[in-house]
C-alpha cells in the first residue's frame, strides 16, 4: 500500500493530466484489469466527495477500476455511515489517504446560505439533515462583513465546510484517531475548481491545522 504521501501524489499526477486533457493509457487499460479485481481491491485513496454531477472523482483524478474508495455525498458532509465507510476502507484495506473534496459553486453550500437568509416552511427532513451538517461553517461566516456578499462568502463557506469534514473524520472516530497517531492514516482538505478542472489540497498537510 502507498504512504499518504504518495498516494497524493498519485492523485496530484492524475488531476494534471485530466486539467491538461490527456488521459492516462493505464487509466484506459483498467477495464482489462477488472478480472484481477474480482478476488479483491486495495484502493490507494478514500475520497468523500460531493455527489455534483460535474465532480465525478475518478474522472477528475484520472484514475482507474481499483483505484479509488469513493463516499459522494451531496455537499461532502460527514454523517455517521460516511465515517463508518472510512474506518472501513483504512481498516480493510490499509488505505492511508483519506481526501475530502469539495467544489466550487456547490449547490448544497449555496442551498444553506440560502435557508439561513430566507429559512424555507415545509423542508424536507432529508434535505434538511444535510444543510444542518453545513449550517455551522456557514453560519460563522455570516457574522463577519461577508454576510452581504453572496460569491466571496460561497467561496470561503466551500472551504469552512471541507475544513469542517476534515474536522469531523479526524475527531469523530475513536478508530480513525488511533490510525491517524499510529499508522500514518492523512486526512486532509481539498477543493474541485469547475472552471479549471485543478483540485488544490489547501487544508490538512505540513501546515499542522
Ligand atoms: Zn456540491
Amino acid at each position: 500500500m502507498l504512504t499518504a504521501l504518495e498516494a497524493l501524489e498519485r492523485l496530484r499526477e492524475g488531476n494534471r493530466r485530466f486539467a491538461s486533457g490527456v488521459r492516462s493509457l493505464e487509466t484506459l487499460a483498467s477495464q482489462a484489469r477488472r478480472q484481477d479485481l474480482v478476488a479483491g481491491q486495495a484502493p490507494f485513496a478514500v475520497i468523500l466527495g460531493c455527489s455534483d454531477s460535474r465532480v465525478p472523482v475518478e474522472i477528475i483524478f484520472d484514475q482507474g477500476l481499483g483505484d479509488l474508495f469513493v463516499i459522494r455525498v451531496a455537499g461532502n458532509i460527514v454523517a455517521p455511515s460516511h465515517v463508518g465507510s472510512v474506518e472501513f476502507a483504512a481498516a480493510e484495506f490499509g488505505t492511508r489517504l483519506v481526501v475530502v473534496l469539495g467544489h466550487s459553486r456547490c449547490g448544497a453550500v449555496t442551498a444553506t446560505v440560502e435557508e439561513l437568509r430566507r429559512p424555507a416552511e415545509n423542508q424536507s427532513p432529508n434535505l434538511r439533515s444535510i444543510v444542518d451538517r453545513i449550517r455551522p461553517s456557514v453560519e460563522t461566516l455570516m457574522e463577519t462583513d461577508l454576510k452581504g456578499g453572496t460569491d466571496e462568502l460561497i467561496r470561503q463557506a466551500v472551504r469552512a465546510n471541507v475544513r469542517a469534514s476534515v474536522d469531523h473524520l479526524r475527531h469523530g472516530s475513536a478508530i480513525l484517531e488511533d490510525m491517524i497517531r499510529t499508522e500514518g492514516l492523512l486526512v486532509v482538505g481539498a477543493e474541485y475548481a469547475l472552471e479549471t478542472g485543478a483540485v488544490e489540497v489547501f487544508h490538512g498537510l505540513s501546515d499542522g491545522v
